[in-house]
């Protein structure tokens, strides 16, 4: 089964909870199931453009960048501020 389909379903199973008027926690435990997923959808796809990707330190931005990821990319660790795109140089932070 592909990530998409897995995360198609967790999206109906969170709609289910909803409308049978279920209580909250379980609603939000299908939330947390399917985050993880699209956590490690995303790694993966980074990871085939980028090799040195890793989740623990590297943030991914919204800005569009001339990276091989498409998107800026932020050393956590040695940048908390997001100030310096390991590729572009610019910061997260734009006006
Ligand atoms: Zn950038």
């Amino acid at each position: 089964m592909s990530k998409a389909v897995e995360i198609e379903i967790n999206k109906k199973e969170i709609f289910k909870h909803k409308l049978k008027g279920e209580n909250a926690y379980h609603a939000l435990r299908e939330i947390n199931q399917a985050r993880l997923i699209l956590r490690s959808a995303e790694t993966e796809i980074v990871r085939s453009v980028w090799p040195e990707y890793n989740g623990l330190w590297h943030h991914l931005g919204d800005w569009k960048c001339t990276g091989p990821v498409g998107v800026c990319v932020y050393d956590h660790f040695e940048d908390p501020p997001h100030d310096h795109c390991l590729f572009c140089g610019d910061p997260e932070e734009r006006k």
